[in-house]
């Protein structure tokens, strides 16, 4: 039996009004169309928008601008002008087209200006950009043909459709045969094609317009009907994000969706694709791309079918804009068609209601300015018509901040730090909807702002965003923008043999590197506002990290007397000026120890000064205040806020200014240490500010202290703090209150990542289809992970090049389930007992916490030599 060839599939391929508006663009179209014929054995549809600005306008000609002679003659030139550009004669070209164009202005149907005239005028762009293109493409030699999309797209009657709606905001057939396929194949020979996106035919053989989002649905209505391979949206952004990326700009292109999700994502929040346009491409079960015509090597994002979805949070997304309208009522809540009542008004105001929330005495809609005219009349009218049922209250502005994603009822205890960071704020309303795709929170919309940034770190932290999911979550749009700052490579990668000879048979082991702390101390020394550089040195007391960094011009900043014993037996010429007290809860021997070592002691209460006034009588003191808030990469760092047990809150300076008057206590510094790993410039430059305007109201203040918390990249894709933002931040409040030296105290900052922890590799176990590779010291040794959730990258040092991997929990010798210090972490499938495992970063509060729990030794240390010097 002789097989019937298959004929080629269609691949359809749009093009928005920027893609088409520049020759070099069109190159680009035409690369891209023959690629997909050549490398695809498939035909390409190509549909295009007008150029950028023509429909508009067009739309302003259509309603009834004034002199529409004269703008259609403004858009003959820019056509004119265009086909010029693209080496092309425009009579040849467009000649009938042009003359239609000026005929339309003076059409007997203008002065009426009836729908079927408007559509006819809305329908110029893309004929003519359609035109030209085609031309432009075969003067390249490229073969393609041009269609008119209304000979192939048949606009829909609908039940209850307005007259305006069924002709300039169509809905179209998505279904066809396989007679009209063979038609649509047989009508060219072209292998490629060019036709428009946006217009369609009337019942009445007249022209029809998509509406909204046109040119996309277009395509995807061609890709439904010719059951293509796929459709490719080419616009130009590289696809859908996990957030707007103007607002978060760490947000994670998103390379695969199924149907539901990107429908979910488009209608929330992202306006790379109407949410109009998937339904046909759903429907068929054609999948959608959408690609970036300026960075095509990107992957974009696939919008499929999916067999097995990843469960998890793909984005969130913020609508501004939101009206609440609350209706509080008694008793009739229960009454039958109550709520029918109620929604009946909505729908006699032309409202359509988006989320609903009730309890027994309330029920609670929003209303989304993008689907509604919600004018303060309407809205008057609204509340009006309603209060014969219930007291109606209106909230607005509020912003509806929705989480889309996957499996969303399964997620709900990943999400507590999402829904502590929304219990700061007052939230009007929850949704969950009942198809599992789609949590929806609606704030205030003052509340709302900075807040995205923040919601999606805390959904990538918790997991509830599947980030390590690499077939959903491409790359940062920070990345993709080129500003992403990468973190330097770590020293210990050149030292690898010498870091593998120390540790064979003494690990656990940290190891040190001096010159990383000589350049971090340097580069703090060079931001300019900063007057005076404490080392907080619980960090890493470290004999030579203190020599070093006194050597830098560092004081020391320390919070025991044990601390200050230590610093005094290490540096017995330091001068006690440039050491720091800052103790918290201390017995007040302590206190009176540091005042007769002449170091600086820095108090956070009254009840101390009333409780010991002979310890304080007559000394100069720094104050500690709480600004009320905290500030960290985690809740157990955050040194601020009421909850936290530091600091003065700031309603009680007066009361202890007033107990310090009579005992002859000056207050000479005014400190406030927020908390650790604090990563926005900003946020820095907050708490100048108001130190120094508290240091005013004291008066005898000569040194404000903003404390430590400097972060560093723990993750490959944290960013290196940015001094020079911060030194910016820091320079304006000087400038505010020059009055002051400025100090900082930090301690990870200078020491974290100068440090290594050393493991050897005790037994490799498979349990429950999770892989364990075991340490010699865990939780014992390093205890950041087990109590901050801390993040460290994990190496096999002696298998570094391998790459082949495996994910492994990182597990140590400890008796506690929370003896891990790093899950699901990729490292060599070789991995096997006597490997030596690098664990980076550790260099701040590292050997600092390590303790002897199970009678387990404390892990050893080791300061390398500088390179290349003799040990
Ligand atoms: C711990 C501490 C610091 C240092 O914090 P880092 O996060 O390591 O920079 C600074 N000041 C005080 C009072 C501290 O307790």
């Amino acid at each position: 039996m002789a097989s019937i060839p298959s004929s080629p599939r269609w691949i359809v391929l749009k093009f928005g009004g920027t893609s088409v508006s520049e020759r070099a663009r069109w190159d680009t179209v035409g690369r891209l169309a023959r690629e997909r014929h050549q490398s695809g054995n498939a035909r390409a549809l190509v549909v295009v928008s007008a150029l950028s600005g023509v429909t508009n306008a067009l739309q302003a000609i259509a309603e009834g601008a004034h002199d529409p002679a004269g703008r259609m003659e403004a858009l003959v030139e820019r056509h004119r002008v265009f086909a010029h550009t693209l080496g092309l004669d425009a009579d040849d070209v467009l000649g009938g087209r042009l003359t239609a164009l000026r005929a339309l202005a003076t059409d007997a149907r203008a002065q009426a200006r009836p729908y079927d005239w408007q559509a006819e005028v809305l329908a110029q762009g893309e004929l003519l950009s359609s035109t030209l293109g085609a031309a432009y493409l075969r003067s390249q030699g490229l073969d393609f043909g041009w269609t008119d999309a209304r000979d192939w797209l048949d606009a829909l009657e609908l039940p209850h459709q307005s007259d305006w709606a069924r002709r300039l905001a169509v809905s179209c057939q998505r279904d066809a045969d396989d007679a009209w396929r063979a038609r649509f194949a047989a009508h060219s020979d072209a292998p490629m094609l060019l036709t428009q996106g946006f217009i369609a035919r009337h019942g009445d053989g007249g022209t029809a317009i998509l509406g909204r989002g046109g040119s996309d649905t277009s395509a995807a209505l061609f890709g439904a009907l010719l059951r293509a391979q796929r459709v490719e949206i080419w616009t130009d952004v590289p696809g859908m994000f996990s957030a707007n990326p103007r607002e978060v700009p760490d947000a994670r292109l998103l390379t695969r969706l199924d149907y539901a999700e990107a429908q979910e994502i488009a209608t929330t929040g992202a306006k790379v694709l109407h949410p109009r346009a998937l339904g046909p491409c759903r429907t068929a079960g054609v999948p959608l791309a959408i690609l970036d015509t300026g960075r095509p090597e990107l992957p974009g994002t696939l919008i499929e079918a999916s067999v097995d979805p990843v469960p998890g949070v793909k984005a969130i997304s913020r609508r501004n804009g939101i009206v609440l309208v609350s209706m509080e009522t008694v008793g009739m809540w229960q009454q039958v068609g109550f709520l029918a009542d109620v929604f009946e008004r909505f729908r006699a105001h032309g409202l359509s209601v988006d989320l609903i929330g009730s309890s027994e005495t309330n029920v609670t809609v929003s209303l989304d300015p993008s689907d509604n005219l919600v004018s303060t009349d309407v809205l008057a009218r609204l509340s009006d018509d309603l209060a014969q049922f219930c007291r109606v209250k209106v909230i607005a502005p509020c912003a509806a901040i929705t989480l889309v994603g996957r499996g969303m009822r399964s997620l709900l205890h990943k999400l507590s730090d999402v829904w502590a960071t929304m219990g700061r704020e007052r939230v009007h309303l929850i949704s969950q909807s009942s198809n599992d795709l789609n949590l929806t929170f609606v704030i205030d919309e003052a509340d709302a702002d900075g807040l995205l940034p923040e919601l999606h770190a805390e959904l990538i932290d918790s997991e509830a965003m599947p980030v390590r999911e690499t077939s959903v979550f491409g790359p940062r749009w920070r990345e993709i923008d080129g500003q992403l700052r990468r973190r330097p490579q770590p020293w210990w990668q050149a030292r690898r043999d010498e870091l593998l000879g120390l540790a064979d048979g003494a690990t656990p082991r940290y190891v040190y590197d001096l010159a990383t702390v000589r350049a971090r101390a340097r580069a703090l020394a060079a931001v300019a506002p900063v007057d005076r550089r404490y080392y907080a040195i619980k960090a890493n007391p470290h004999a030579d990290i203190l020599r070093l960094l006194v050597d830098e011009g560092f004081g020391l900043e320390c919070v025991s007397q044990g601390e200050l014993e230590h610093v005094f037996a290490t540096l017995p010429d330091l001068a006690p000026d440039r050491v720091l007290f800052t103790p918290s809860f201390a017995p007040i021997d302590e206190y009176a120890a540091a005042f007769a070592h002449g170091v600086t002691v820095t108090l956070d209460n009254i009840e101390a000064l009333m409780r010991w006034p002979e310890v304080f009588r007559g000394r100069t003191l720094w104050l500690r205040v709480d600004l009320g808030r905290g500030e960290g990469h985690h809740a157990k760092v955050m040194t601020g806020g009421l909850a936290s047990k530091f600091g003065l809150p700031v309603d009680r300076i007066d009361a202890f200014l007033a107990a310090a008057r009579p005992l002859g206590v000056r207050i000479s510094g005014l400190h406030a240490h927020l908390g650790s790993g604090v990563d926005t410039p900003e946020h820095w430059r907050s708490v100048c500010d108001e130190l120094g305007g508290i240091a005013e109201r004291i008066g005898s203040i000569l040194t404000i202290d903003i404390g430590g918390g400097l972060p560093i990249p723990y993750r490959d894709e944290d960013e290196p703090f940015d001094l020079d933002a911060w030194s910016v931040g820091l320079a304006e409040v000087k400038a505010a209150y020059p009055g002051y030296l400025l100090a900082i105290e930090p301690g990870r900052y200078l020491v974290a990542e100068a440090g290594a922890l050393l493991l050897t590799v005790t037994q490799v176990v498979e349990k429950s289809g999770i892989r364990r590779v075991g340490g010699d010291a865990g939780m014992n040794a390093l205890m950041r992970p087990a109590l901050y959730d801390a993040w460290h990258d994990v190496h096999n040092l002696s298998r570094l090049d391998d790459t082949g991997t495996a994910e492994f929990d990182v597990v140590g010798p400890i008796c506690e389930s929370s003896d891990v210090l790093g899950r699901r972490r990729l490292l060599p499938a070789a991995t096997v007992p006597g490997d030596i495992l690098l664990v980076a970063d550790t260099g701040a509060y590292g050997h600092a916490m390590a303790n002897t729990y199970n009678r387990r030794e404390l892990p050893g240390e080791t300061v390398l030599p500088a390179q290349g010097e003799p040990q």
